[in-house]
């Protein structure tokens, strides 16, 4: 289609696709009007079929989209402590297959793999659309499915989401969190890109974690440990890991002190996550004064530990409340 136009209109449509707000090709004004028709009716200009997009008291976004073949994807946009800045909470799969026990995503299952393009259109649709004073500029692969189950697509998403002359994000405000599959934690650390990791735990042993996490059965906690040990090595990079507080299940003072001998020594910090409840859920949240004690139990051992602010409750964007509509039935 490109091919008897001259060079510089690749440029010219690649800064109007990744860099500016066109939302369809009529509105490249730099290219003629004979190439922007032609292009309309070849290509989509969007991978997603925005369906709708829900506003939470909170200014969180969640946008619910189609795929062209009808899969249903989540995306949700966070304002974050800077000012102006906001977070793109991204999906890399539609639905999930690996069946966490506390986890809405997980109890639709794995409808597909999204392609590279798919994940991307999520940040861009948002900034796009974005306002001054409400500006994308981080991306977290924390939204629905397991980035790590979709590898090939995932890196060839974080590779434009970093490229500057694509979306041009700092490698560093990229993150992408994982249920904790080892060869996915290996084969990013030669990545060569200083993204993020974040690596859910939930359970510092073996059998509760294998009540939440059911992967956890294939790879034991010594396992991962190697596997993150050996990303903080390479990548010379601090590992986050997370840990949602399910009532009288993970989290006990003795468990926080198992889960101080297990993390000492690591280049990590430790985000505590308040479990969000969702229609069918079969756990309750910690109390907030239970979340405290359990945040300075770790600190008091020397492990650097917050508490993550909930987003989005009220529209159910929070953290492991996507599920596309399919448990309400909306
Ligand atoms: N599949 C990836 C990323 C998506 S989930 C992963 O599991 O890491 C992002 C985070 O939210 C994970 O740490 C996940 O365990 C957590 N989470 C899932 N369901 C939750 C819930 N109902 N309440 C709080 N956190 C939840
Ligand atoms: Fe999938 Fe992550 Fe939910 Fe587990 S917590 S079911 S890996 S999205």
């Amino acid at each position: 289609m490109l091919s008897g136009e001259p060079r510089y209109r690749i440029d010219q449509l690649q800064r109007a696709v990744y860099r500016e707000s066109a939302t369809d090709f009529e509105q490249i004004l730099t290219l003629p009007t004979s190439l922007r028709s032609a292009l309309t009716h070849r290509f989509r200009f969007e991978s997603l079929d925005s369906v709708r997009t829900e506003i939470s008291s909170d200014g969180t976004r969640k946008a619910l989209f189609r795929t062209a073949d009808g899969a249903p994807v989540e995306t949700v946009e966070m304002p974050t402590e800077r000012a102006g800045a906001t977070t793109i909470c991204l999906s890399s799969q539609a639905g999930c297959g690996m069946g966490c026990t506390f986890c809405a995503t997980g109890a639709m299952g794995l409808t597909r793999n999204l392609t590279g393009s798919e994940i991307v259109d999520q940040f861009l649709h948002f900034r796009r659309r974005s306002e001054a004073k409400r500006m994308p500029d981080r991306a977290v692969f924390m939204g629905m499915g397991e980035p790590l189950a979709n590898l090939r697509e995932v890196k060839s998403a974080v590779r434009l989401l970093v490229d500057p002359l694509a979306v041009g994000l700092s490698p560093r405000r990229v993150t992408v969190s994982t249920v904790g599959l080892p060869r996915g934690i290996h084969a990013m650390a030669g990545w060569g890109l200083p993204v993020s990791l974040a690596i859910s735990l939930h359970a510092p042993d073996d059998r509760v974690r294998a009540e939440l996490v059911p992967v956890a059965r294939r790879f034991p906690l010594d396992t991962l440990m190697d596997a993150s040990r050996r990303f903080q090595r390479q990548a010379r990079r601090r590992v986050t890991y997370e840990y949602t507080l399910l009532d009288g299940v993970n989290d006990s003072p003795a468990q926080a002190a198992d889960l101080a001998r297990l993390l000492r020594g690591q280049r990590c910090h430790l985000n505590l996550i308040p479990f969000n409840v969702y229609p069918g859920a079969r756990f309750r949240p910690t109390p907030r004064a239970g979340i405290r004690a359990f945040r300075d139990g770790l600190r008091a051992r020397g492990i650097r530990a917050t508490v993550r602010r909930t987003r989005g409750r009220d529209i159910s964007g929070a953290c492991g409340q996507l599920h596309a509509g399919a448990l309400a039935g909306r």
